[in-house]
């Protein structure tokens, strides 16, 4: 299983750069931080922790530089698991929070990215609970390179606090700036959020898992054919799902609902795409052929296919 699985040209639409980052390299971006403390990082209770940490670890990212590293390392790990495509999400509401100059850092991961077999695009996305108008700006910065590799505009961070439906204007805008949508959304709340961000024009959703809990839900998605990009191991890591077993993955793939699988922030939550596939398999019992449509679907919803 575990060749079958190598073999599988794939493709990453899910993965935060800022998550990607693994102990080793922050420390080298950050030497001043101690190993212990950074260990100690890559551990959470619960989603709100979670969030914490990413913005902890994405603080340290203070140069141009530091974000081509991440960009560097996360392709040399995805192209070592046959990945051939990916959709990296910069978050471009932290890099405003920061106060850093947008433009160096997208010239900084371009550069980077020249120099990998994969074709990436980027998706810029804003910090929901920091209100409309930040991610107004994020927004903006993603709009203005629409045609130099950022293909979309999202939303991430505390669905909780930060409803989809205050953003239908900004997704609007976005989509007329030739942005395409996505949004995070029944992750850690329920299938009401998945229905604003669906509402506001999203063409796929970041998690979605709690779409089992709507059969009216499944069937829309159905036929409307978005897909959910489930990721698996981070909801067991940030408690979206009590527990691996109770994770939603076979009953939605059974009921039909368009899935793709991905890992969200594999360092941060210890996993990889192709450790994804495994679970899937040990854990769900998906079969070859079931692998082989998940990683097929990889691709047929990526926003430029090959
Ligand atoms: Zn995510």
């Amino acid at each position: 299983m575990r060749e079958f699985i190598q073999r599988l040209p794939k493709a990453e639409l899910h993965v935060h750069l800022e998550g990607s980052i693994e102990p080793t390299t922050l420390l080298e971006i950050a030497p001043h931080l101690s190993h212990t403390e950074v260990e100690a990082r890559y551990h959470y209770e619960n989603f709100a922790e979670f969030l914490k940490n990413f913005g902890w670890v994405a603080k340290h990212l203070t140069a141009p530089e530091h974000y081509a590293i991440a960009t560097r390392r996360l392709l040399q790990r995805l192209e070592e698991q046959n990945v051939q495509y990916a959709e990296i999400t910069l978050s471009a509401g932290v890099i405003l929070w920061k106060n850093q100059d947008p433009a160096a850092v997208h010239q900084a991961v371009r550069e980077a990215t020249a120099q990998s077999p994969i074709r990436v695009y980027w998706i810029w996305d804003a910090v929901r609970q920091w209100g409309v108008d930040r991610a107004w700006q994020a927004m903006e910065l993603a709009a203005a390179r629409v045609d130099d590799g950022v293909v979309a505009f999202g939303l991430g961070g505390d669905e909780a606090n930060g409803p989809a439906r205050d953003y239908a204007q900004l997704f609007a805008q976005a989509r007329a700036k030739g942005l395409r949508l996505l949004c995070h959304a029944g992750e850690v709340t329920n299938a009401g959020s998945i229905w604003q961000a669906l509402e506001i024009g999203a063409e796929r959703i970041g998690h979605g898992i709690r779409a089992i809990d709507d059969p009216a839900l499944i069937e829309h998605l159905k036929a409307k054919d978005i897909p959910l990009e489930v990721c698996v191991t981070s909801n067991v890591c940030t408690g979206a799902v009590p527990t691996l077993p109770e994770h939603p993955l076979r009953k939605l793939f059974d009921a039909g609902v368009p899935l793709i699988l991905n890992t969200d922030d594999p360092p941060m939550f210890h996993t990889t795409l192709h450790e994804e596939y495994a679970l899937a398999a040990s854990q769900f019992q998906f079969t070859e052929p079931e692998l082989a449509q998940l990683a097929a679907n990889s691709f047929r919803y990526a926003f430029r296919p090959l």
